[in-house]
């Protein structure tokens, strides 16, 4: 019983993390001030340290970042 719960802990806590990412809708890449949609190839070959996420279009714009002309986010 004790190792179902705490696989259920783990499945709960990996579920959350997964849907904070899902929602997060936006990431940027501080070093190139571009912004993408989280699901944009560029996103996938960008450096983690640079990414900042964002969870409108607005706060990513209000940051100062220019919309990816792949993914026109
Ligand atoms: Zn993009």
């Amino acid at each position: 019983m004790k190792k179902f719960l705490s696989a259920f802990v783990v499945g709960v806590m990996i579920f959350s993390v997964l849907s904070v990412v899902l929602a997060a809708g936006y990431v940027g890449n501080a070093n190139s001030k571009i912004f993408h949609y989280s699901d944009c190839s560029f996103v996938g070959k960008m450096n983690s340290a640079n990414k900042v996420i964002f969870s409108s279009r607005d706060e990513a714009v209000q940051s100062g970042y220019r919309p990816c002309k792949k993914c026109h986010p």
